[in-house]
């Protein structure tokens, strides 16, 4: 598989440029390029730059427009309800993040339910920023506006979207932990990566449309399905426990708020994310950070103690791998595959920015 590597500092650039040149603001588009290339710094290619082409897709289809504006439906605190009105995702949940972490801060914690945003990108962008301003986080977002991909247990069909789950605490004068996952046991961005790449995906991730375990990621993309054959699906993590989180992230999120639910036939090509977090400041519950900080580090000490399966292979926390990989890619740059990066060319080139360039 041909790839290149770029530096993080020309991505930004191109993603900012390109966003800019659809007709967004600066500010938008430099938040945006700053989500989409730390994806990739942190290693989770399939939320990076790679997404772009299919939001300007969604911008070219007339469905996400730079004139969506979200619109506040409830600041009572503890509540925070947010209309985000299908405006450009990153932006949209990093401000109400900000917003419901302000409040969290004021009265200790924060409800926010954002309805409605375009592709809100990797949920973790967000514990970590609720992490920063030394808040606990934990976030369930649903992903609507495309066809069901996720099989709930035991099924041969989807019903479910990746459906993430993201929690993160905080360690005063630490590294945050930051949990955060998709609850199919591989993101469908991830799946997207292997199409573009041509290699199969590991045993036991998919199923093919008549509910047989299969390797190809094919089958989890209509566009890449045989003629007459049916879009397979992904299987959810950890069996009843992952679909289970699924259900309950499509319901908190979405479901109970009436925003854009999975099973609403998708009208547009969007991917539209709803977000359903609370904020919580821990000082409310242990005031001294000395002592918040002493228990936190030494059970993370406790657990990256235990002897590793495979000694070449440290036992790790939630969050390190990541930390590791922006330092990795830091310094050795940013792998992009030749498939991702000529849809990224043609995708600036529709807006006159020569990617090349960068
Ligand atoms: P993943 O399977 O790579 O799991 C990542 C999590 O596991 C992180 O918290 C990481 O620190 C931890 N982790 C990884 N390896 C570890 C190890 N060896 N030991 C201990 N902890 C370890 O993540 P994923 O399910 O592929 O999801 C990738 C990204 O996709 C996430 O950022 C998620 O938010 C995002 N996502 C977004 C959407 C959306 O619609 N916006 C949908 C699905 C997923």
């Amino acid at each position: 598989m041909a790839y290149r590597t770029h530096s993080p500092q020309s991505l930004r650039a191109l993603v900012q440029d390109m966003i800019v040149a659809a007709g967004w603001s600066a500010e938008a588009a430099a938040e945006t390029a700053e989500h989409l290339v730390l994806a990739n710094l942190s290693g989770h290619d399939s939320h990076g730059i790679g997404m772009l082409p299919l939001y300007f897709q969604s911008l070219a289809d007339g469905n996400l427009s730079p004139a969506s504006r979200p619109q506040t439906r409830l600041d009572a605190a503890p509540f925070l309800i947010i209309d985000a009105g299908v405006a450009l995702g990153q932006p949209a949940a990093r401000n109400a993040v900000e917003q419901a972490a302000t409040m969290a801060k004021t009265g200790g914690v924060a409800i926010l339910n954002l309805l409605d945003a375009h592709h809100i990108g990797r949920i973790g962008h967000y514990a970590e920023a609720a992490a920063a301003q030394g808040l606990i986080s934990l976030f369930w977002v649903n992903v609507a506006g495309r066809p069901p991909i996720v099989a709930p247990h035991g099924a041969k069909e989807a019903r479910f979207g990746t459906n993430p789950h993201a929690i993160g605490i905080p360690v005063p004068g630490g590294d945050p932990i930051i949990l955060d996952f998709a609850t199919s046991r591989m993101a469908h961005g991830k799946a997207r990566v292997a199409l573009n790449k041509g290699v199969a995906v590991p045993p036991g991730f998919i199923i093919d449309g008549e509910g047989r375990p299969t390797t190809e990621p094919r089958h989890v993309f209509p566009h890449a399905l045989a003629q007459g054959e049916a879009l397979g699906a992904l299987l959810p993590f950890g069996d009843h426990k992952g679909a289970g989180l699924s259900l309950i992230a499509e319901l908190l999120s979405a479901g109970l708020m009436g925003a854009a639910r999975i099973d609403q036939k998708p009208a547009k090509s969007w991917i539209i994310n709803s977000l359903f977090g609370i904020l919580i400041d821990p000082a409310r519950l242990e005031p001294s950070e000395a002592l918040r900080k002493e228990r936190t580090e030494s059970y993370l000490a406790f657990v990256r103690a235990a002897r590793p399966q495979d000694a070449a292979d440290p036992v790790l926390t939630p969050g390190e791998k990541e930390r590791a990989m922006r330092i990795e890619r830091g310094a050795a740059g940013i792998p992009l595959d030749d498939e991702s990066w000529s849809q990224i060319r043609a995708a600036a080139a529709a807006h006159g920015v020569d990617a090349e360039r960068y």
